[in-house]
């Protein structure tokens, strides 16, 4: 991306953060920012399951232990127990497992405390070095535990963002990489955690209620659904900032 592309990209960005603050408000966090540890292994147990599922889950995985060095002698198994509610019990505790795993080869604790040193693309690249962990839930780790400049790219954002006209990228992960580029400061949660809510209630996947949309008068997608709508009121909860 050319420096004026950048320029043009932040400008959208703020622009439709002010926007979705003007409907949706500022949308509140955590007064203590969570343990990285603990938001890599929520964000894995969010995975396809709604935020509640995976927030009963956690709850109850940390319920049922002392700390994250017990998951060194639990059996999948009995992880995959623990975590069910979260569905996709076996792929989750297989994932957790070798995620402690491995932190503990590698450090002797398991403890992320390291990255918080490190530039946002060395963190990157330090969390999706884990097998199992990618750059969603890496980037989640930077906004929600460091409270980084940096915006998750969930299948919310993805559809939203390229809808819009912020970046044309066919993959997730493409979207995380532009979009991220100088990401503007100190919105990056608003504006993820608002598009989020706007991608469950307007800019859905199928059918996009684009009369009653904050943004219609910035946006650039094309097929837009003008057909009046009304507004609906869904589940605002949102898990990593729970954790
Ligand atoms: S105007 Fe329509 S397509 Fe554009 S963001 Fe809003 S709901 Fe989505």
């Amino acid at each position: 991306m050319t420096q004026k592309e950048i320029a043009l990209k932040n400008n959208k960005i703020i622009k439709v953060d002010k926007l979705l603050k003007k409907e949706f408000g500022i949308p509140q966090r955590a007064e203590k920012l969570p343990d990285p540890v603990d938001l890599t292994i929520g964000t894995i147990l969010s995975q396809n399951t709604n935020d509640n599922n995976s927030y009963k889950a956690f709850k109850n995985l940390k319920q049922s232990i002392n700390n994250w060095n017990d998951l060194l002698n639990l059996s999948e198994k009995e992880l995959e127990y623990l975590i069910k509610i979260a569905g996709l019990g076996k792929q989750k505790a297989a994932a957790i497992k070798n995620f402690v795993n491995e932190i503990y080869q590698k450090n002797k604790k398991i403890n992320l405390d390291f990255i918080k040193s490190m530039s946002n693309e060395e963190s990157i690249r330090e969390l999706t070095s884990f097998k199992g962990i990618g750059v969603k839930t890496a980037s989640c780790v930077l906004l929600f535990s460091l409270d980084r400049d940096v915006c998750p790219v969930d299948t919310h954002v993805h559809r939203t963002v390229n809808r819009l006209g912020i970046v044309s990228e066919k993959q997730r992960d493409k979207t995380y990489f532009s979009l991220n580029i100088n990401f503007p400061k100190r919105i990056a949660h608003s504006f993820h955690t608002n598009l989020i809510k706007l991608g469950r209630e307007i800019c859905k996947p199928q059918k996009t209620l684009c009369s009653i949309c904050p943004l219609i008068a910035v946006c650039e997608y094309e097929s837009k659904n003008l057909e009046p709508a009304e507004k609906k009121k869904s589940n605002a909860f949102m898990l990593l900032d729970k954790i």
